[in-house]
């Protein structure tokens, strides 16, 4: 096993097929006792879209995962959000979005971001005060918060949603949501430890080493993701891929993104500029990249490497055009943000996490290329395991 920095999904065995396994039972038991204790607030839900015909209503699974994640979320930062007197929301909010669309501005938005966050989202002084269930007025706290991080806006337009349905309940049935959805977040907690903890065991101890290292950092708040964040985002992957399936089954073409740090080497990378992405010309046969690039060929789907938060609106369809189906490799940090990013865009997606994080930008102090399990790309490509030749590129 190698030396990775916050998570694998390759065990001793090295071989990401057991987190695969684990993953997809994990999945079924979450789904399992969320639809015992959770069915009732997103069928109440669902009736208030419908009712204010706000949007196509989605799979209960997807609202299900936003509950959860608003939950886990307010426990994991509610209490910070409540502490910052003011903040510039806004500017921060709007820099993400700029930075996505000005990538030569990108490092000196990031400088300007990097000491905003910290001077005004993360106060050094914070009250004792622990509130066991939000109000509705500590939400839209909580939703400033979340975006103007850059790391969560997806997650905070959601909330928004529930938050007016949530101003339409009586108190009682509030004070009763908020104990299903704490009482589940804290199940899921202690058992998505149990289930995937061997996958996260880094976590912790990254985020107490570095927390000098980052605190002046745009990434802060992406690389300070919590354990049970990770776990939430490996079930949420999971649960998006489950949703959107039949729809990307249905796109002829596709498009594989994938991150920079799967290039064999950066420096020497001999990739082309186009407009979706970089391009791999195929430079080092030795490369991930160039290997997904020659399996493309067989299987009818080009591939992008894009940056980290690139603006993806340019993968929704198209008027007139056959719809494209996306599969998105990116690590277990980013997945679910780009998953809901893509969804509403209406791109037909599914995702395949990275085994492991190493790009010097954020994680690896001299960047290590990272990979995927081709098993699973393959499963989530066509619904069939890898080809022998395929098996031999693999690393994993
Ligand atoms: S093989 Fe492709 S992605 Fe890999 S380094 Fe060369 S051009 Fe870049």
């Amino acid at each position: 096993m190698h030396n990775y920095v916050t998570y694998s999904l390759s065990l001793s065995d090295d071989n990401s097929e057991q987190y695969y396994s684990r993953i997809r039972i994990f999945t079924d038991e979450v789904l399992a006792k969320a639809n015992e204790s959770l069915l009732k607030p997103v069928v109440d839900f669902t009736d208030f879209l419908k009712k204010y015909n706000l949007e196509e209503i989605r799979s209960n699974d997807e609202y299900i995962l936003e509950l959860i994640s608003f939950g886990l979320l307010w426990n994991n930062y509610g209490r910070t959000a409540l502490n910052i007197n003011s903040a510039p929301f806004l500017t921060l909010s709007r820099m993400a979005e700029w930075r996505k669309r000005h990538l030569k501005l990108k490092s000196s938005i990031d400088l300007m971001r990097g000491l905003l966050i910290s001077l005004f989202l993360f106060p050094s002084k914070t009250s004792n005060e622990v509130k066991i269930y939000p109000d509705i007025r500590d939400i839209d706290k909580l939703c400033l918060f979340l975006e103007a991080t850059g790391e969560f806006k997806e997650q905070a337009l959601r909330f928004i949603r529930w938050r007016a349905y949530w101003e339409t309940i009586t108190k009682e049935e509030w004070t009763e949501g908020c104990k299903s959805v704490f009482d589940f977040v804290d199940w899921f907690a202690d058992r998505s430890t149990e289930m995937l903890g061997e996958f996260t065991s880094k976590v912790d101890e990254f985020i107490i080493n570095s927390a000098r290292r980052y605190k002046w950092r745009e990434d802060r708040v992406q690389c300070g993701r919590k354990r049970d964040e990770y776990h939430l985002n490996m079930v949420g992957a999971e649960i998006m891929n489950r949703a959107f399936r039949d729809d990307f089954l249905k796109t002829e073409s596709k498009a594989v993104l994938v991150p920079g740090c799967m290039r064999s080497n950066i420096e020497l990378c001999k990739a082309v500029k186009m407009h979706e992405g970089l391009k791999c010309i195929g430079c080092d046969k030795n490369c991930s990249v160039n290997n997904l690039r020659k399996i493309g060929k067989d299987y009818n789907y080009e591939v992008y490497i894009i940056p980290h938060a690139s603006d993806l609106s340019l993968w929704a369809p198209k008027p007139g055009k056959p719809v494209r189906g996306v599969i998105a490799i990116a690590c277990v940090t980013n997945l679910v943000e780009g998953g809901w990013e893509l969804k509403r865009y209406d791109a037909c997606a599914q995702c395949v996490l990275l085994d492991y994080s190493g790009c010097k930008k954020h994680w690896h102090k001299n960047g290590v290329p990272t990979n995927i399990n081709l098993h699973e790309f393959h499963r989530i490509l066509n619904g069939k395991p890898a080809k022998k030749q395929v098996n031999e590129f693999a690393n994993n």
